[in-house]
């Protein structure tokens, strides 16, 4: 094969995420539908350039994030042909490449800016955020959900952080005793296990469940009401709740859980030989199947 590239990527398409803009409302897209919209960096980027878009167009009041196909997002990818862990990008925040770093400096860095990093920065986005999600959210899918504003969910969706598997104590972006009770929360973490919708909506993780089918319409309907306010006003709003929650101690919890979390990627990488405990794709997904339907009722 004389089109595959020395290091072995091979991306499915040039557009991991669609933009399509219309009566006020930027709907941003995850465009990976046969890897359950695995975030690759070209992913990531992308979907930085597309909320650096929506912010800068006037005529964007609000932004609807959702995935297309059957899963929102079955979270970062490790192990689709088009991971690209390896591969250097334009950065966007303040740090250095992570590519050719030794040891754990590595996935310190590239984390620092393709997860947390992009992360924060979505969440501070001045226009106001709906998650559209469907299907599987789980680990780093849970990250793009949280950092919107509200979070509209079908009636099939179920959310999941299974990273401890790994030794991994959750997500980079560490909000999970943020958006649960912290007792919830520590079930979610250590057992692992699927959390449907209707049980996420209980908690106040999710602001509505509707069936499937009425999902799109839904989030429309939500997006209009928003973009029919003050658009200073809402960037306002929600500001100032983002605020309560860091004096609440959610942006220094992140930074101390997002070192744990590099501890135990380092912990792997001296232990096994392997960042991921040894785990991949494929593991992690038969492993959810198996213990799907297990959890507490
Ligand atoms: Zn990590």
């Amino acid at each position: 094969m004389t089109d595959t590239p020395p290091d072995g990527v091979v991306y499915e398409t040039d557009a991991p995420v669609l933009t399509r803009v219309g009566d006020g409302v930027a709907w941003i897209t995850m465009n990976r539908p046969a890897f359950h919209n695995a975030q690759n960096s070209q992913m990531t980027y992308a979907l930085d350039d597309a909320f650096r878009g929506a912010v800068d167009d006037p005529g964007v009041k609000v932004i609807v994030l959702a995935g297309a196909g059957r899963h929102f997002s079955a979270g970062h990818d490790i192990g689709t042909p088009g991971r690209d862990v390896n591969r250097s990008f334009e950065r966007r925040l303040l740090f250095p490449d992570h590519v050719g770093r030794p040891g754990a400096e590595f996935l310190y860095t590239r984390e620092q800016e393709v997860y947390l990093g992009m992360c924060r920065r979505w969440r501070d986005c001045p226009k106001p955020t709906i998650a559209m999600v469907q299907g599987a959210c789980i680990a780093g899918g849970l990250m793009l959900a949280w950092v919107c504003d509200l979070i509209l969910a079908s009636d099939d969706a179920f959310f999941q952080d299974p990273v401890i598997r790994m030794g991994i104590p959750g997500v980079e972006y560490f909000a999970h005793a943020f958006e649960l009770p912290p007792r919830v929360a520590k079930e979610f973490l250590l057992l692992g296990e699927r959390m449907p919708a209707a049980r996420a909506e209980a908690f106040g993780m999710v602001n509505k469940v509707v069936p499937r089918d009425a999902l799109e319409a839904t989030a429309r309907d939500w997006a209009m009401r928003l973009a029919a306010k003050p658009a200073l006003g809402t960037w306002l709003t929600k500001q100032a709740i983002n605020h309560v929650e860091d004096l609440r101690g959610k942006r220094t919890a992140m930074d101390a859980a997002f070192h744990m979390h590099h501890f135990a990627h380092a912990q792997n990488e001296l232990a096994s030989g392997d960042r991921l405990g040894g785990q991949d794709a494929a593991s992690m997904a038969a492993a959810n199947k198996a213990a799907a339907g297990r959890g507490p009722a």
